[in-house]
């Protein structure tokens, strides 16, 4: 079954200024759009068709170079989405707040940490926030569309946070700043939808 590119859960403009409409418009309707297009095509009539992005991402070390790159950018964009919201930013608390005090140190120590793998990303990637097989979180960085879940990466865990650093991300609104887009970025991340995927994780 050919896997559906998902709506956003607020309108194109509901980041902004943070995250700004037209960025939005392209990053979701063209770039996220292009991304789940060339993975249906990647498996149709293949025996990926019927498995979850999960298990093929688990897998993608077997698998063509479409598929890694168009599955990861399928599965990153869509955990994108749901880790924002316009009432967004805080910190978080209960069980999640209590694990990145442990893994941190505090809460900044976890801000640190996180920006610092943003900014040094060399060229295009992701950031994560992930849970381990211990249960532990950690703060990793993969290149272009890879992510934690993939048998390829060095380091892995299941994703509850993401930060794309790609440009086509951030060109519009911050050009060159990536830091600035950075920072921005705290100011949208959904702490309730990070704790629901960091229970679901553990
Ligand atoms: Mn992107």
């Amino acid at each position: 079954m050919a896997f559906k590119l998902p709506d956003l859960p607020y309108a194109h403009d509901a980041l902004a200024p943070h995250i700004d409409e037209k960025t939005m418009q392209i990053h979701h309707g063209k770039h996220h759009n292009g991304y789940t297009n060339k993975l249906n095509a990647a498996i149709e009539g293949t025996d990926l068709a019927d498995k979850s992005i999960e298990d093929i991402l688990a897998g993608v070390s077997g698998h063509s170079g479409g598929v890694r790159n168009n599955g990861g950018g399928f599965y990153n964009h869509s955990l994108f989405w749901s880790v924002m919201s316009p009432k967004g930013g805080g910190t978080p608390s209960g069980d999640l707040g209590a694990a990145i005090d442990k893994a941190f140190g505090s809460f900044d120590g976890f801000k640190d940490a996180f920006s610092a793998a943003a900014k040094t990303r060399f060229g295009s990637g992701w950031a994560w926030l992930i849970v381990k097989a211990d249960d532990s979180l950690a703060v990793t960085s993969t290149p272009n569309q890879d992510n934690p879940l993939m048998d390829i990466a060095e380091e892995r865990g299941t994703p509850v946070l993401g930060l794309d650093v790609w440009e086509h991300a951030y060109y519009l609104n911050y050009q060159n700043r990536r830091p600035d887009y950075v920072s921005a970025f705290f100011n949208v991340i959904d702490w309730d939808a990070v704790a629901a995927r960091f229970a679901a994780a553990k």
